[in-house]
Order: C-alpha cells, then sequence, then structure tokens
C-alpha cells in the first residue's frame, strides 16, 4: 500500500463553520481573493492558466481555455456564467455538499470568474432535490447582495452584476451544458447541437460559460494563495486538490478532499478503512456510472485525469464506487444501463433504441437467457454507437458496457445458454 498523503482540506476546510456565514467566512478566509481580483482583474486570467486549474465536473478541460472564449466575446453585451451544481450522476455527492455548505466559496469563486471573464448575469444551477443546496445558496446570495463588492464588481463590468438561483429540471440529462441551457430557458431540458457553442450563443442567446461547482469553488483560493501555491498542492505531477466521492464497498464512505494525484490504495485503504467486512476488492466503477473500471491491478494508479486515462479508464466526477468480490458484474452494469435508457432524453435514435436494446441483451443475460448471438451483438454496440449521440450519455453508457466487457468478459460468457 502506498503512503498515507496528509489530507488536503482547502473547500472542504475541517472548520466548515466559514461556509454558511458571510462574515465569518470574510473574516476567516475569503475575500481577499476577491480583493485581489478587484485591484487587477488582467491578473486572474493569466493567474488561472499558470495554475492550470481543470475542468473538475469530469472533463478535465482546461479551465483558462473556456474562459478565454467568454472574454473574448464583446463586453456590449450581457454574458452569462452558469454554476453547474446538477450533481445527478449515482455516487456523486461532492457538489452538495460544497453548495450546502461552503456556499460563500463558490460564490465568491463565481464573482472572479466574472471579473475574469465579463459575465456580469451568474445563475446557480441546483438539482432540485437538493433543497438544503438551494436554500443555502438563496441565503448566501442575499448575504453577498449587501456588500460593496456588487457595486464595485458591476462598476468594473460596466454592467450591473446580478445573481439567480435556479432549480434545474431534475432529470440526469439536465447536468450537460446545453440542456442546462434549455432548463434554465424554462423548456425540458433536450441536448442542443453544436455548434453553436454555449460560449457564442447560449443562455437567451448570449454568450455562457458553464463551470462546474468544484471547479468555482477553488478560484478564490488559487487567487488568494497564488499559483504556485496550487500546484503545489497535487501529489506528482497533478495540481490542487480533488473531491472524491467514496462509496460502494468501504468501511468509512464519503467526500475526501485529497491532493490530486493521490493513489487509488490510500483513497480505499487509508482514507476509506479498507473494505467493508474485509471482503477483496473486485473493482471501482471511476467516475460514477457513466465511465469505466478499474480493477486491483490499477490500486497504485494515481487518481488524475492523465494517470487514470493511461489505464485505460477515466476519472470524471471523482466518484469512486467499489465493488467487493462476490458482486456480480453483469448484474451492476445491467442497471447503469437501464439507468441510462430510463435517462435518455430520445432526441437522438441511436441513443433511444441503442440504450435501450443494450439493457434488454443485459437482462437476458444476467438472467441466464442469453446466448452467444446476444453477447456479440453487446459487443457491437459498444463499437458502432459511441459519437452517435448529441451528447455524452450515449457515450458513456457505452463506455461503461466496453469496459466492463474488457476486464470480466468471463462473468458475461459463463451464464451463457448453451443452445
Ligand atoms: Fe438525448 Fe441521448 Fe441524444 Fe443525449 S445522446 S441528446 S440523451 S437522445
Amino acid at each position: 500500500m502506498s503512503q498515507t498523503s496528509p489530507l488536503n482540506q482547502v473547500l472542504l476546510h475541517p472548520d466548515r463553520r466559514f461556509g454558511a456565514d458571510l462574515e465569518t467566512w470574510l473574516i476567516d478566509i475569503g475575500g481577499e481573493g476577491l480583493e485581489k481580483a478587484i485591484q487587477a482583474p488582467d491578473e486572474i486570467l493569466p493567474t488561472i492558466r499558470t495554475a492550470n486549474l481543470l475542468g473538475l465536473g469530469g472533463s478535465g478541460f482546461p479551465t483558462h481555455v473556456k474562459w478565454e472564449f467568454i472574454a473574448n466575446e464583446s463586453n456590449d453585451q450581457d454574458k452569462y456564467l452558469i454554476c453547474n451544481g446538477n450533481e445527478d450522476e449515482p455516487g456523486t455527492f461532492k457538489d452538495r455538499i460544497l453548495l450546502q455548505e461552503t456556499p460563500h466559496q463558490v460564490i465568491e469563486g463565481a464573482m472572479i470568474t466574472a471579473l475574469a471573464t465579463g459575465a456580469n448575469q451568474i445563475v446557480f444551477y441546483i438539482n432540485p432535490d437538493q433543497t438544503e443546496s438551494l436554500e443555502a445558496m438563496k441565503e448566501a446570495v442575499n448575504q453577498w447582495d449587501e456588500t460593496q463588492y456588487i457595486n464595485q464588481i458591476s462598476t468594473l463590468l460596466g454592467r450591473p452584476l446580478e445573481f439567480y438561483v435556479v432549480a434545474s429540471s431534475g432529470h440526469y440529462i439536465g447536468g450537460e451544458e446545453t440542456a442546462a441551457i434549455e432548463s434554465i430557458e424554462g423548456k425540458f431540458p433536450f441536448p442542443r447541437g453544436k455548434p453553436p457553442y454555449p460560449a457564442q450563443q447560449g443562455l437567451f442567446g448570449l454568450p455562457t460559460l458553464i463551470n462546474n461547482t468544484e471547479t468555482l469553488a477553488n478560484v478564490s483560493h488559487i487567487m488568494r494563495n497564488g499559483a504556485e501555491w496550487y500546484i503545489n498542492q497535487g501529489a506528482g505531477a497533478a495540481h490542487g486538490t480533488k473531491i472524491f466521492s467514496l462509496s460502494g464497498d468501504v468501511l468509512r464512505p464519503g467526500a475526501y478532499e485529497l491532493p490530486m494525484g493521490t493513489p487509488l490504495d490510500e483513497l480505499i485503504y487509508t482514507h476509506g478503512g479498507g473494505m467493508l467486512l474485509d471482503r477483496k476488492l473486485k473493482a471501482v466503477f471511476t467516475g460514477g456510472p457513466s465511465n469505466t473500471i478499474l480493477t486491483p491491478r490499477d490500486l497504485d494508479v494515481p487518481l488524475d485525469f492523465d494517470s487514470v486515462q493511461e489505464r485505460r479508464s477515466s476519472l470524471g466526477t471523482g466518484a469512486m464506487i467499489v465493488i467487493s468480490e462476490g458482486t456480480g458484474i453483469v448484474r451492476r452494469v445491467t442497471e447503469y444501463v437501464s439507468f441510462f435508457a430510463n435517462s435518455s432524453c430520445g432526441q437522438c435514435p441511436s441513443c433511444k433504441t441503442g440504450t435501450y436494446y443494450a439493457s434488454q441483451l443485459l437482462s437476458r443475460i444476467d438472467s441466464g437467457n442469453g446466448t452467444r448471438a446476444d453477447l456479440d451483438t453487446l459487443i457491437n454496440l459498444t463499437r458502432i454507437l459511441p459519437g452517435s449521440g448529441r451528447c455524452h450519455l450515449l457515450d458513456g453508457a457505452m463506455k461503461l458496457l466496453d469496459s466492463s466487457l474488457y476486464h470480466f468478459m468471463n462473468e458475461y460468457e459463463q451464464p451463457l445458454r448453451r443452445n
């Protein structure tokens, strides 16, 4: 097992009382990053670029590149920033904690982002089932509204800075960027075709930047402490920290903020307390069900975007669903693919029929009624369907299926009917 690295709690600070009340937040930690940003708005983007803050909602895309698209759009119009807190992926619960317990660091990060990009309309887009997050954000936004910061930023932007707290439609697919835009506009969250991209034509036809909650939560800390500090929070070549949503067959499930690049075995056996009932580890579904699988052979993998990808997997949102020996992989994948079939918005025929068909084949194989032809069809689906849908849902379902076939083909073959 690897060495323990110190818990690196920047976003999930052990004293979470700073999260609830603005006055306390500004005394303890907050405000400093924002004041630096107000004094030198031109320094924000270069600082975030040097820190190499990545999109922590699963994309791992460089944040500064996304910001630059919006910053380059004309400032003679309203621009939107959407803080994406839809978080509906099974096994992922980090954003809910941030919004509920530390709303001010999210809002301060969003205000700094506004200064960097010229976005003066900030929308906090939150899963409606997370009522405490919604309430916490409404209350927190009201507290900021009474500060001098709003006027200062509005003056710098040349347009009034305004906040909105919006409940999403509650659909899984509503977390997709363009679906979020549709949802905020009051429509069903159908993902849009691209182009046009949100940066040019997003919410109400205006330039729109969408960042994940965890990504924004990091911004005020980077501005306060500097890019070098952020880089040094990571393990090895990775930068910053990551909140891992650890669940499944571990003794201590929960949200753990650790250096990005912390090895998988350290997350499970040190912070997570090891396997439940001392069972043997069988697999880890990374990034929730729309991703891939790691196996005990990968226990040494540093949990950062590049390293996990080198193991034919992906980090995704940082959700780690731990599975012990004795759990049937085919049954678990069947449940997840059925979830995707039920969550498909139905506008792409390949997704609507493909996820449904895959879930039917999986059920047949899992119940012992599948044939070799069913399995071959399933394998074919993982080859022909990716890339044929408008959004990531179809690709995510196929990625999971492909990964499970790659690692656990024997479990698919074993229950096949012989005739
Ligand atoms: Fe809807 Fe699926 Fe198409 Fe995404 S891939 S837009 S969920 S039908």
